[in-house]
């Protein structure tokens, strides 16, 4: 096995508290070769966090002491693992200039990341996190007049974030691209959307990205479904587009979690963002 791509830490705050060191033990002991942390960049300033727990990134004031230890544990384990250092960054419509800015500010550190779409705003301008829980899922619902809207809401800022510069270290793999479907066996998807992921996919392809292919729906009750489903990669892969394999760990013995179902498909390792 390759290696696992998309990785938390004990940076973010609605994970567990296994440190950064315990992921890489756990990489090496299940015989990965590489390893990207990819913790939940901090926020923009400006933008308050809509979780009901307001956890869904890391403390500004952390980033430093992060991006560090991931420096150290680099050093300190290069000769067992390819370490990487990134961040999973927010793609939030009208806070693109504050996400640039981190990026900017952050991205001669990074060596690789992932960009999704989390947070979703509501016709009546209220943001929601759309992957917090079953309760909040149903609340956007509501709030954006059915689910057929909501998934539009997501399908057109997932394009957006494909389509928007963020500058020279915009991350160049997509997160999770069906994210929105975490509790379809709760609510069942209106439509199938498929115009609207194809679309997506030529995006990525055109633009020369990666896609995240996140394990971590097959765990979860109401999902059970790799993020983007089965059809959806293959269409991907008939494409060119490179898969690269996460689990979204936010526990250490998540490290490469579900990964036998990705047997079948030809798995890559992401382009370094600071090659
Ligand atoms: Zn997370
Ligand atoms: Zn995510």
């Amino acid at each position: 096995m390759l290696g696992d791509f998309h990785v938390h830490t004990q940076y973010c705050q609605h994970g567990t508290d296994d440190k950064m060191e315990a992921y890489v033990l756990q990489a090496i002991e299940k015989g990965l070769t590489h390893l990207s942390f990819t913790e939940h960049a901090p926020l923009p300033e400006s933008f308050t966090d809509p979780a009901p727990n307001r956890d869904s990134a890391m403390d500004r004031n952390k980033v430093e002491a992060y991006v560090l230890e991931g420096k150290a544990l680099q050093k300190q384990y290069k000769n067992d693992l390819q370490i990487n250092i990134g961040f999973e960054v927010d793609y939030i419509k009208g806070y693109e200039q504050e996400t640039q800015t981190f990026l900017d500010t952050y991205g001669p550190e990074m060596d690789d990341g992932i960009l999704s779409v989390h947070m979703l705003q509501a016709p009546d301008k209220s943001f929601f996190c759309i992957d917090f829980s079953e309760e909040e899922f149903g609340r956007a619902a509501d709030r954006f007049g059915g689910l057929t809207p909501l998934y539009k809401a997501y399908y057109d800022n997932l394009q957006a974030s494909v389509e928007t510069d963020l500058g020279h270290f915009k991350p160049r793999r997509i997160g999770h691209i069906t994210l929105i479907q975490k509790f379809h066996l709760a609510y069942p998807k209106p439509a199938a959307f498929l115009e609207e992921q194809q679309h997506i996919l030529e995006l990525i392809k055109r633009k020369g990205y990666e896609l995240d292919i996140n394990t971590a729906g097959l765990f979860k009750p109401l999902c059970k479904e790799i993020y983007p489903p089965a059809e959806l990669i293959e269409h991907a892969a008939q494409l060119g587009i490179p898969l690269i394999p996460g689990s979204d760990s936010h526990a250490a013995v998540g490290i490469g979690k579900g990964f036998e179902e990705l047997a079948n498909y030809s798995l890559q390792l992401p382009q370094r963002i600071n090659a």
